[in-house]
C-alpha cells in the first residue's frame, strides 16, 4: 500500500492530463452501499429494466419508490474524504476530470465544478421526461403521486417522466459517453477507484485508455477484470489512500 501510494502520487505529479473514473466503490465510505458487494443493493433486490419501466405503470411506480428511497438515503450522506481528495487535485489543476458512474452527486458536493464531472448513468436527484427531456423536481413527482396514485406525465408533452438515472436496457446518454470517450483517448493517466469494472460500456473506458498509452491504475478492494490490464493495482480503501496522495 505505501509503494502503491508514493507510486500514484509520482504518477499523477508527472501526469499533464489525468482523468479519474469513479464507481459506487467511491461512495461506500459515506454509508452509501455498493452493488455487488455482500450486502449491496443487487443482493436484496432485481434491477428494473427500462422496459419493463416503459410498459407497466406497476413497476413504474416501484422504480419512484425507490428513487426516493435511494434519494433519502443520498440526501443523508456527506462526501467522504476520497471524494474531498479527488475535489483538492481538482483544484491543484492535477486531475482534469471526472468520470463517474455514480447517481449520488457526491463529487459535485465535495466541490468538483459540474463542469468537469460527466455522469454516465445520470443523476437521481431530479426526473426528466423521456420524451422532450423537460426536467421535473421529485417532490413535484412526490405530490403527484399521493395525490393520483398515478405515475407522473410530463406537463408540456405528456411524455412518460422518469428519474434522470440510465436503468439497465436505456440508451446511454450521448454526449456525456462522447465526453467520456474523448478524455479515456487524450488522457496520460486513468485512475479508476472503486469499480468492480462489470458494467458496459462504462467499463469499456479503462481499456481505451490504456491502448492508447496512458498509464492505468485501478483502487479496488475487490479484484476486477481489468486488474491484468493496469500498470499498477492498489487494493484497500479509497478514502484514505486518496487522502494521503492529495
Ligand atoms: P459495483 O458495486 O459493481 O462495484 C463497486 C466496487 O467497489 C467493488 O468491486 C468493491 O470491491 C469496491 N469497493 C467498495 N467500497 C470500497 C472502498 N471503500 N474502497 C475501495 N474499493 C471499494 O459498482 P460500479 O462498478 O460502480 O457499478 C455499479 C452501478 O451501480 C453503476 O452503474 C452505478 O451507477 C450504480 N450505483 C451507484 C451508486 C452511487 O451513486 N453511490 C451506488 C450503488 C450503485
Amino acid at each position: 500500500i505505501n509503494a502503491g501510494r508514493e507510486t500514484l502520487s509520482r504518477l499523477i505529479h508527472q501526469s499533464r492530463h489525468c482523468v479519474v473514473f469513479t464507481g459506487a466503490g467511491m461512495s461506500t465510505e459515506s454509508g452509501i452501499p455498493d452493488f455487488r458487494s455482500p450486502g449491496g443493493i443487487w443482493s436484496r433486490m432485481d434491477p428494473i429494466e427500462f422496459d419493463e419501466f416503459v410498459s407497466d405503470e406497476s413497476t413504474r411506480l416501484e422504480d419512484w419508490r425507490r428513487r426516493f428511497e435511494m434519494n433519502e438515503q443520498f440526501s443523508a450522506a456527506d462526501p467522504n474524504s476520497g471524494h474531498h481528495a479527488i475535489a483538492t487535485l481538482v483544484g491543484r489543476g492535477k486531475v482534469a476530470a471526472v468520470i463517474t458512474q455514480n447517481i449520488d452527486g457526491l463529487h459535485q458536493r465535495a466541490g468538483c465544478p459540474s463542469e468537469i464531472v460527466i455522469e454516465l448513468h445520470g443523476n437521481a436527484t431530479f426526473g426528466a421526461c423521456l420524451n422532450c427531456g423537460a426536467r421535473h423536481e421529485l417532490d413535484e413527482v412526490r405530490a403527484i403521486i399521493a395525490r393520483s396514485g398515478l405515475s407522473p406525465r410530463c406537463d408540456s408533452c405528456g411524455g412518460l417522466v422518469k428519474s434522470a438515472v440510465i436503468n439497465f436496457g436505456q440508451a446511454m446518454p450521448v454526449e456525456a459517453m462522447e465526453r467520456a470517450l474523448d478524455l479515456a483517448e487524450t488522457c496520460d493517466l486513468f485512475v479508476v477507484a472503486g469499480s468492480s469494472l462489470a458494467v458496459q460500456p462504462a467499463a469499456s473506458l479503462p481499456l481505451i485508455a490504456s491502448r492508447q498509452g496512458a498509464h492505468l491504475v485501478i483502487i479496488n478492494r475487490d479484484p476486477t477484470p481489468l486488474d491484468d490490464a493496469a500498470e499498477y493495482v492498489l487494493r484497500g480503501n479509497i478514502g484514505e489512500f486518496l487522502e494521503d496522495i492529495a
